[in-house]
């Protein structure tokens, strides 16, 4: 089933964010963790594509066990990184020949060692290119990137708000967002998406953090900025890993409640592959669920 159809049954939506491990035995491990996963009744769950490499094939192969083993919808992310025009459309074919109904269309980020962005030869510049392709190729739901504090690489905020709304107006079923740790900044982007004209479902996406160096690793890759609340408190438990990461999942549990509180469309987690955070959210979106309006209007 296409996401959006989802959206249109029940709201908010839970998904969770995974990323393929690079070796097999990690990959055994991840689809044992999946089965407990699968308890917590994701409505879907969304693996990520790396920048090149390995790890590429797995993001298929973990869809595809989502898919068919799990009996969960399954999201494949898809980057222009590295493809043709003619790759894409064979990946496609090769996704939907596992059942799987649904693309995260992403540019990607540049490879490592890698300054900036650079479109393949006969393939796409902008992320806005391939939810056309995929648009108009058919048989998937589409999912697209979204920047509450703006994308780093745009010149500035009303830039990046307005390459957001090409996208969606190019055929993007919904929008998942960054990671950001001020729900300040995402309810000013929903205002902005919706001033905008975008009626589709937009999704925080949280990442609980689990250290200071790690969240600040994230942080300035993606251009998001860390509350010193966060910052300070992640600091204080340095020395024991464990304390930090309740720290963490508490201050992002708080986060999540706000924005549930608020009626959001959905909760993204980037569960970095850990149960931990996926047994809490799971919880406390399941306690926020109620009849979507369209489907009480019938
Ligand atoms: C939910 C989510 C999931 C992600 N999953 C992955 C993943 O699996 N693998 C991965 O490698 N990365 C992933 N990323 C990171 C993402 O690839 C990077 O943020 C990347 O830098 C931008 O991708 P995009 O699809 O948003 O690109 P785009 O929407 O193409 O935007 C990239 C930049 O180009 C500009 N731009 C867009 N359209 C135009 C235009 N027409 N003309 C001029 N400039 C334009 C934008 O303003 C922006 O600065 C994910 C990000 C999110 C939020």
């Amino acid at each position: 089933m296409q996401i959006a159809e989802l959206f249109k049954t029940r709201r908010p939506l839970f998904s969770i964010e995974l990323f393929p491990p690079k070796t097999p035995e990690g990959v055994s491990k991840l689809k044992e963790k999946l089965d407990e996963i699968a308890a917590h009744s994701p409505d879907y769950i969304s693996v990520t594509y790396g920048a090149g490499g390995g790890t590429r094939h797995t993001t298929r192969e973990i869809c595809a066990y989502v898919k068919q083993k799990l009996g969960i919808e399954a999201m494949a992310h898809l980057t222009c990184v590295s493809h043709s025009s003619g790759e894409i459309g064979a990946l496609l074919d090769d996704l939907e020949s596992d059942g799987i109904e649904n693309i995260m269309a992403l540019r990607g980020d540049p490879p490592q060692g890698q300054e900036r962005f650079v479109p393949p030869e006969d393939g796409f510049a902008h992320a806005v290119q391939l939810v056309r392709a995929i648009r108009a190729r058919g048989g998937f739901g589409i999912g697209v990137a979204g920047y509450p504090e703006g994308h780093v690489e745009a010149p500035d905020y009303q830039v990046s708000l307005r390459h957001q709304v090409e996208k969606i107006q190019a055929g993007a079923d919904f929008v998942v967002s960054q990671l950001f740790m001020d729900n300040a900044y995402f309810y000013r982007w929903l205002e902005h998406l919706r001033a905008a004209g975008v009626t589709a479902p937009v999704v925080p996406g949280i990442l609980p953090a689990v250290s200071a160096k790690g969240i600040g690793r994230f942080a300035a890759l993606c251009g998001a900025k860390v509350p010193d609340q966060l910052r300070v408190g992640l600091e204080r438990f340095e020395a024991h890993p464990e304390s930090a990461s309740a720290f963490g999942l508490v201050f992002a549990m708080r986060q999540i409640e706000d924005l549930l509180s608020q009626g959001v469309d959905g909760i993204h987690l980037y569960a970095l592959n850990r149960l931990e955070s996926i047994r809490s959210v799971s919880a406390l979106v399941a306690g926020y669920r109620i009849p979507s309006a369209g489907a009480a209007r019938g």
